[in-house]
């Protein structure tokens, strides 16, 4: 059976343009009615990744997370707005993140729940792979359904970040650092995200790609009209229907990769039923891609002991602009292997210990940290 992924063209964040898309996404899905029930506890699970303004195309747009949160209030369901951000999960955190990006207001004005329990649980996980059981965010635990609000934008590490990468986000705060550290290397992280988005087992999942991120997203990329609102009850065939529209091969992506070998998708639009706007209408053929591919390439034509150096030696590597940096330290706090090190209000990183997962860039409210990628490696990675 075809999994269903709507395609709801919206071209600015109008709040009465973003509501009219949310309802024909959820007609094009059949009717609200077939997922949730009156009187639901619905939790958004929001990208809300660092306190940014709206307008840097980090998070959920408010405009979009205001349109959902009415829509389903004007149903019969009560909605509670969360994330995990980066950086410690406690109140003050949450406060000022959900300040900062135009969510605290969004809850005054439609009467939605912030949620600030930060406590966490252990989950059983029995499709899990390399994950049985998972430690997430105690909301989860006590609302009866999950909507995953994610945002369109590509991903240093994990090249896209989308639908199942949101999911990410009910690990709490700085425990999601023990995950990169556990699993530095791709295919054991992707599948750990996968992992985490079948222990939540989102009811549905929505993507505000009105206005998305191209380059060096998560956070420091820049902002790129799409113009599309994306909703599907399957987050893996969501991310293959994003990435197809900006012209990201859907398997290149870790995290779809996994999902194909694993038989949850086909990593085309092959077993996707596209409702309502055509997906030609979206399609972007210059959107900016990070390029994250490791020369595996190399494998079978050098032994392993050569490979192990050339690809270290043409590893793609955090750099810090010392000039814009504001000495803030969010970088080494959230540095998994805690190998920055804060020197005279900069950080100098020990890159022997770096496992270029890249938290640095992410969580850098000044854009300071820049991925340097040895030309050689770029040539490399596109034979
Ligand atoms: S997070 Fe960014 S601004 Fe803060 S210390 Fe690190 S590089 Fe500088
Ligand atoms: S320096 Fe940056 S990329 Fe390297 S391990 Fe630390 S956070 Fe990750």
């Amino acid at each position: 059976m075809k999994e269903k992924v709507s395609l709801v063209k919206c071209n600015e964040y109008d709040f009465t343009e973003v509501k009219n898309s949310i309802v024909e996404s959820f007609e094009n899905l059949g009717g609200i009615n077939r997922y949730i029930e009156k009187g639901d506890t619905v939790l958004l699970k929001l990208n809300l990744l660092m306190r940014k303004k709206p307008e840097e195309a980090t998070t959920t747009h408010p405009v979009f997370t205001k349109a959902l949160a009415e829509v389903l209030i004007e149903y019969g369901a009560s909605i509670v707005l969360g994330d995990s951000p980066g950086g410690p999960f406690n109140q003050r955190m949450l406060r000022n993140v959900y300040k900062g990006c135009g969510i605290e207001e969004i809850a005054n004005e439609t009467g939605a729940n912030l949620n600030y329990n930060t406590n966490s649980n252990i989950v059983k996980n029995e499709d899990g792979l390399i994950l049985k059981e998972v430690n997430i965010i105690e909301v989860l635990k006590e609302v009866d359904k999950v909507i995953s609000v994610s945002k369109l934008k590509t991903h240093g590490m994990m090249m896209f970040t989308g639908a199942v990468k949101n999911m990410f986000g009910v690990i709490a705060g700085l425990e999601k650092a023990e995950y990169h550290v556990r699993m530095p290397n791709n295919v054991d992280f992707s599948n750990a995200l996968v992992d985490i988005c079948l222990a939540c087992k989102p009811t549905l999942s929505f993507m505000d790609g009105i206005v998305g991120m191209e380059g060096s997203g998560p956070s420091a990329g820049d902002p790129r009209e799409v113009g599309v609102v994306i909703a599907s009850t399957s987050p893996y065939h969501l991310d293959v229907v994003a990435t197809s529209i900006i012209g990201l091969e859907p398997t290149k992506v870790p995290t779809v990769q996994r999902c194909v070998e694993r038989g949850i998708c086909k990593g085309s639009l092959e077993d996707i039923e596209l409702l309502g706007d055509d997906i030609k209408d979206f399609s972007i053929n210059d959107f900016v891609i990070p390029e994250i591919r490791s020369l595996d390439l190399l494998e079978g034509w050098v032994p392993k002991f050569l490979r192990d150096i050339i690809n270290r030696l043409l590893q793609p590597k955090p750099v810090f602009i010392h000039e814009e940096c504001v000495g803030c330290g969010d970088c080494a706090e959230s540095c998994p292997p805690k190998v920055i090190e804060m020197k005279n209000k900069r950080p100098v990183v020990n890159l022997d210990g770096c496992i270029r997962c890249f938290c640095c860039q992410e969580l850098c409210p000044k854009k300071a940290v820049k991925i340097h990628r040895p030309w050689l490696m770029k040539v490399l990675s596109k034979l």
